[in-house]
């Protein structure tokens, strides 16, 4: 198989080497391929009768998608020896490339990712085609990895420091515009015009021999001064540390390389990034990582227990009944994605603030420069309202988002039964209720299922798919397919308390305020769960959402499972009190005049209350608490077939709770701490009830994902 062409142009002559993976949608860089890139590279550099030479991709508007995911997947089990030989190979390549005897021009259309970033920055010249799709990235590091073929060293002196740690430490895209704007492209054409362009180019610099200075300026220090030094770097570490909380090391490992290769000459530079690639490439947090991104990709493609018969329909028009907080923001997560939604409530007022609350989304999105006024308009001549369920004899897709209560929506289902069509499919975004059960008073119980939106709808990816006992495939197929479109990750999962989600958090939810009864302190158990990775702790979540809808799904999961439930009796006494967190200014902490949450003296009686004990606990003690309980529950969700891989398991936490990333996910975690060491930790706490006790998971010592399986 060849993956290269090689032409040349009559003027000049000029050499014109195409990139084009056979079979493929997008180019990616294997051994294989760099491989054959050697062998064109090794007769090019015998060519001293070119003037120059373009490279560009065969596939329109497809430059080169980065590593090839079954190697990157190689990653996560390579030796150091491995990775210290990959990562040589990529330099020894690309810096060969950056040696050859004529100008070197890359024509990038399309995405330009990763190693084919690193591949152009090799390059003397770069020209971008004016296609949208057209970016240009290094985003290494947020799998965990450096730029380890030269891309921290050539960005750097290509775009300068600042821009460079945007792009390397951040993972930042760079469109057409900015990359002509800051050096990393000469020019921006359309795409038709790329091979011209570049062909005068190649002219007119052998005709002035300014790509020997060019090639001679960027092989030198890039000569920053003590005093830029010290700025440039000390700001960005400040910010990285910040945003990473030390719990992701490659963006600062990244930065490290620049500013250790920086003031050098370029091959000193090139050895040290490959020192600082190779700390990083292999190492558990980047398997993670790896792992989050093909857990992703598997999820992309997920049939969620289907048959591969199932078929999706077609979707033109969705109808939503409530247009609340969650109403409002499914029916713009639609519009704005190109579904006509119609949104239904009781009254004209109800109808009008939920269109102030679809307008906020865009505007939003306008002030960080997301979205534009256009956008605006256009997502509004998709939306429409109306106090009538008749305009739902339309809609293909019915989505319920009334109020959680089971009479309030079945009540609702038995009056749209002589409006929607046939085969229209009646969706609910309850948090809690049983589809199953609902599902009785739905028009066509196999054409209803539950569509969980998380909010902010407009921020959060996830979507729980829930089958009832009755519902079909085709409604499944038709519901993930129609997640997908407006941008969502779907997971499929059968019905069950709590469903995916919220049945792993709330155990762990709950063993947070019996720590705090036990005598921990609240600060405490929110430290214990940010240093374990959290965005937040239990406790600042539960005034978040609200004590009285933790306390609600919290009764829902904790009466399910009632075996093993130890509800805590402190929730309740606050929701009566009427503390219900940050929406009634007071919960568990109360809200400052800035709006801040801040400890209440007020709260200490309710606390006296509930004690059951004053005991210290460490950190560690805490986060085990927490945690094992959830780790649990998410075995027990897996072994009772609810979600059929861990990966949805994963995932789920992942995008639903802002589990982190690092971590890889729960059942990640208990594979890195291994089953037999959660099993001990078990042992200490098992005297506190049965919600300790190991499950067939642990005590089989199960690996939920062996190694090998890291492949696409
Ligand atoms: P909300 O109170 O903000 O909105 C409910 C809307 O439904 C109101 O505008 C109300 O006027 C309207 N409504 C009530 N009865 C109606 C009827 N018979 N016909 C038409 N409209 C009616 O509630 P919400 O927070 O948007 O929650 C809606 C659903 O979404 C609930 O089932 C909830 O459990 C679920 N949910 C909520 C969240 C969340 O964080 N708020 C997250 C996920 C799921």
């Amino acid at each position: 198989m060849s993956y290269f062409r090689f032409e040349e142009l009559l003027s000049g002559p000029i050499g014109l080497l195409t990139f084009d993976v056979p079979d493929k949608k997008v180019n990616t860089l294997s051994q294989a391929i760099m491989a054959e890139l050697t062998s064109h590279v090794a007769q090019l550099e015998q060519r001293t009768d070119l003037k120059g030479l373009l490279f560009r991709s065969g596939k329109p508007g497809q430059f080169i998608a980065g590593a090839d995911l079954n190697e990157l997947g190689a990653l996560i089990d390579a030796t150091r020896e491995q990775c210290q030989t990959a990562i040589a190979a990529g330099h020894e390549l690309f810096s060969r490339v950056s040696r050859l005897p004529f100008p070197t021009v890359a024509l990038v259309d399309g995405n330009s990712m990763g190693g084919g970033t690193e591949l152009i920055l090799s390059m003397d010249y770069r020209i971008a085609s004016t296609n949208p799709a057209t970016k240009i990235a290094l985003p290494e590091t947020k799998i965990g990895l450096i730029p380890g073929w030269g891309g921290t060293q050539r960005m750097t002196r290509a775009v300068g420091v600042h821009h460079a740690i945007e792009i390397i430490c951040g993972g930042e895209a760079v469109g057409p515009v900015k990359a002509v704007q800051i050096g990393l492209c000469f020019d921006a054409v359309p795409a038709d015009k790329l091979v011209d362009v570049g062909t005068a180019l190649i002219e007119r610099v052998v005709r002035s021999g300014e790509w020997k200075a060019e090639r001679q300026r960027h092989s030198q220090p890039l000569g920053l001064s003590a005093d830029e030094f010290q700025f440039a770097f000390a700001c960005a570490e400040g910010a990285i540390k910040g945003k990473t909380k030390g719990q992701y090391p490659a963006p600062l490992a990244a930065l490290r390389a620049i500013k250790e290769g920086i003031n050098k000459p370029l091959d000193e530079a090139l050895l040290i990034e490959q020192q600082i690639a190779l700390e990083v490439t292999g190492s558990p947090i980047s398997s993670n990582l790896i792992s989050v991104f093909f857990m992703n990709n598997a999820i992309g493609r997920d049939p969620g227990f289907m048959p591969t018969t199932a078929k999706a329909r077609d979707v033109k028009q969705v109808g939503v009944l409530g247009s609340g907080l969650m109403g409002a923001g499914i029916a713009t997560a639609h519009a704005r994605r190109g579904v006509p939604a119609v949104m239904v409530d009781v009254g004209k007022e109800r109808l009008a603030d939920g269109m102030k609350r679809t307008c906020k989304v865009i505007e939003d999105r306008i002030r960080i420069s997301r979205a534009t006024m256009q956008d605006m308009q256009e997502m509004l001549t998709r939306l429409s309202t109306s106090t009538s369920r008749s305009v739902f004899a339309e809609a293909d897709v019915v989505i319920e988002a009334i109020p959680e209560n089971e009479a309030m929506k079945t009540q609702a289902y038995s009056e749209l039964k002589s409006i929607l069509r046939d085969d229209t499919i009646l969706c609910s975004n309850t948090s809690t209720i049983s589809i199953t059960r609902m599902a009785e008073a739905a028009p066509h119980p196999e054409r209803f299922v539950g569509m969980h939106f998380f909010y902010p709808v407009d921020r959060m990816e996830l979507v729980e798919v829930i089958r009832g006992a009755k519902t079909d495939d085709d409604t499944v197929a038709t519901i993930v397919a129609l997640a997908k479109r407006i941008g969502k990750t779907p997971i499929v999962m059968k019905d069950c308390p709590g469903f995916l989600v919220n049945r792993v958090l709330l155990p762990y939810m709950n063993e947070a305020m019996l720590l705090l009864q036990e005598g921990a302190l609240m600060d405490d158990i929110d430290k214990a769960a940010t240093k374990f990775g959290m965005p937040m702790g239990p406790i600042m979540l539960s005034d978040l959402v609200g004590l009285d809808t933790a306390l609600s799904a919290g009764n829902v999961v904790s009466t399910a499972f009632a075996d093993r439930a130890k509800p805590s009796s402190i929730l309740a006494d606050l929701v009566k009190a009427g503390r219900l967190g940050n929406k009634s200014g007071s919960g568990f902490r109360k809200l400052n005049k800035k709006g801040k949450p801040e400890n209440d003296s007020d709260f200490a009686p309710f606390l006296e209350r509930h004690r059951t004990d004053s005991r210290q606990f460490t950190l560690d003690e805490i986060t085990d608490r927490m945690f094992l309980p959830m780790l649990l529950e998410a075995t027990r969700v897996l072994e009772e077939g609810i979600v059929a891989e861990p990966h949805h398991v994963d995932m789920g936490l992942l995008l639903g709770i802002g589990f982190p990333p690092f971590r890889g996910g729960i059942l990640h975690w208990c594979d890195t701490e291994g089953a037999s060491a959660i099993a001990d930790r078990l042992a200490k706490y098992v005297s506190l009830g049965k919600r300790f006790e190991p499950t067939d998971s642990i005590t089989t010592k199960r690996v939920f994902f062996p190694r090998a399986k890291n492949v696409v």
